[in-house]
């Protein structure tokens, strides 16, 4: 059987075509447009195979609660056009065939727990840290959703006292992205994020708001491993950084094998970009074997 897998983003949407194994057979990319056009192309790639069912990244936010009448709708994004689009109820009028949708970094979240970094393990937290910090959350071996679904990337952090930026966020200024996405970086240091030294002094401070969320993390839903992915840990000098100033922040309230082999438990994204369209992948098989 072969399974469709999409994973929308703000700048770009990927297909992928998966066979039982997880062997990618075919894939599209292109640029995110206007909802409509996306849902054509999407459809019309899928057409060319005998695909079962589709599961979705998408990004948020999204109504991801599948017993909801909007489930799949995107809500009040940015993005004007997509704002209130009943994007997986567009994609099934097309394709007529079984769908599931979840968040972009549940997703990924999801692709790394079951194929990448994450194996073995039922409680994952997957964070990254690129044009904008999203957090995926598997608890139990799924993902996890609520009233709408976590938005760990906005959560609130002490600042570092080396910091004045003002922060990125349109929503709260000074939130975990507003401090530490790559525009973030840029904004702070006048130049792009993927031109500056190991040794410049801005990564102290980004991998100091990185370890004070990772910990928040840590402490709130004590995950088995923690993977943090996106452009901006290409710098990957900043992960002792983290991991130390994560066993600063927790100071021994926790002591777990994990943290003390904390090089094993904080640790790079494996599936190097392909996450979430792996994610997606995993929903529509799911979706399957449930019947
Ligand atoms: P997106 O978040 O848009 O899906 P990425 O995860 O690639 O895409 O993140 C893009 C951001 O990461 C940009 O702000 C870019 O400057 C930054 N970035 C990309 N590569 C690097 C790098 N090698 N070092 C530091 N920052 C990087
Ligand atoms: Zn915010």
């Amino acid at each position: 059987m072969l399974y469709g897998a999409v994973e929308t983003g703000g700048t770009k949407i990927i297909c992928g075509v998966m066979d039982e194994t997880g062997e990618l057979l075919d894939i599209l990319r292109f640029p995110t447009d206007t909802p409509e056009y996306s849902v054509e192309k999407i459809a019309g790639f899928f057409s060319n195979h005998n695909i079962c069912a589709v599961g979705i990244g998408s990004f948020g936010p999204v109504d991801v609660n599948e017993a909801s009448d909007t489930y799949g709708n995107i809500l009040d994004t940015p993005k004007l056009q997509w704002r209130n689009y009943p994007f997986l109820q567009r994609l099934k009028s097309k394709m007529k065939i079984p769908m599931v949708i979840d968040t972009d970094v549940n997703c990924a979240c999801i692709g790394e727990t079951e194929y990448g970094a994450g194996k073995g393990f039922d409680n994952v937290i997957y964070i990254t840290v690129g044009t904008g910090i999203g957090v995926g959350v598997v608890v139990n071996g799924r993902s996890l959703k609520g009233m709408l679904h976590p938005e760990g990337g906005h959560i609130l952090l002490r600042r570092n006292p080396n910091d004045i930026y003002e922060g990125k966020c349109p929503y709260h200024k000074d939130c975990f992205e507003g401090l530490a996405s790559g525009p973030a970086l840029a904004g702070r240091v006048g130049r792009p994020a993927f031109e500056l030294d190991e040794d410049n002094p801005v990564w102290d401070i980004e991998a100091d708001y990185i370890a004070q969320a990772v910990s928040n993390y840590i402490l709130t839903y004590s995950p088995e491993k923690i993977i943090i992915g996106g452009g901006v840990l290409e710098q990957e000098h900043l992960f002792p950084i983290i991991r130390n100033k994560v066993k600063e922040y927790l100071n021994g309230y926790i002591r777990t094998p994990q943290l003390e082999q904390i090089e094993d438990y904080i640790v790079p994204a494996r599936l190097k970009g392909n996450q979430g369209l792996y994610g997606a992948y995993f929903l529509a098989k799911t979706l399957i074997q449930k019947g």
